[in-house]
């Protein structure tokens, strides 16, 4: 019976992908613990989705090995995944229901949805760079996020034959929250975005019961530009 790999190369190229596989795992759950678990977030689907969701099948291979760092990293196209305090903490604000319809405006790398498609029943995202919107949806459909729509366009006109949303997440900023995003929101709804220019806040807007928006500032944030849509 052999127990070891008969030479040591292959010994070695055994023990190689054993530690990668491990260390993914591992860096991941360094990352919940020590970047967004300590700094206050509580929400246990969130710290769940984070923990498992494979962050560095999101970025480019030349930045894979930094995937589970404290901060954002870029994925081509002069877009960023955000860092993943940010992601974490944004969730926890958005307060997605199982049952919940959720819009998202800026899919990037896809790693919010992802997020998103474990806490909501449906997510729908918006992208204006086109190959971004193609290389996300296939991505978010091989790791298991079958109720995630990605449509490349223009987030400022949000999805009208999907309106109205219980949440809507923006992760680019807009110079001031796009008054068709707040029409395409459901009374009871929440609305969370980066607004500003070069330095940004992170505005939550709640509409009541009645329709009655109320808003107020979360923390300061940096976020890259939401752009407007060629018409
Ligand atoms: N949520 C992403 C990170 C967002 S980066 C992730 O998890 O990886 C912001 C994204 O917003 C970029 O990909 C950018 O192309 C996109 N974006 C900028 N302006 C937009 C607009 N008007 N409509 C839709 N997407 C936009």
């Amino acid at each position: 019976m052999q127990l070891w790999p008969s030479s040591p190369l292959a010994f070695s190229l055994c023990l190689t992908a054993g530690l990668e596989a491990q260390d993914w795992t591992g860096m991941r759950a360094r990352m919940v613990t020590t970047q967004i678990e300590r700094r206050g977030v509580k929400h246990p689907g969130v710290l769940a989705a984070m923990r498992e969701i494979p962050r560095h099948l999101f970025v480019p291979e030349a930045v894979r090995s930094s995937a589970y760092e404290d901060r954002p990293l870029p994925i081509g196209h002069g877009q960023t995944i955000s860092q993943p305090y940010i992601v974490g903490s944004m969730t926890e604000l958005l307060d997605v229901k199982p049952g919940h319809k959720v819009l998202e405006i800026g899919t990037g790398s896809g790693y919010q949805a992802a997020v998103l498609c474990r806490l909501a029943a449906r997510v729908f995202s918006i992208e204006i760079v086109e190959p971004l919107a193609r290389e996300s949806y296939a991505r978010l459909q091989t790791l298991g996020c079958g109720n995630v729509r990605v449509r490349a366009g223009d987030g400022y006109l949000g999805w009208p034959e999907e309106a109205p949303f219980d949440r809507i997440i923006l992760t680019a900023a807009p110079p001031e929250i796009p008054q068709e995003l707040i029409r395409q929101l459901k009374n009871g709804g929440r609305l969370i975005a980066p607004v500003g220019r070069q330095w940004q806040d992170l505005v939550v807007i709640d509409k009541d019961a009645a329709g009655k928006v109320s808003e107020r500032v979360q923390y300061p944030v940096v976020f890259v530009p939401m752009v407007p849509g060629r018409k």
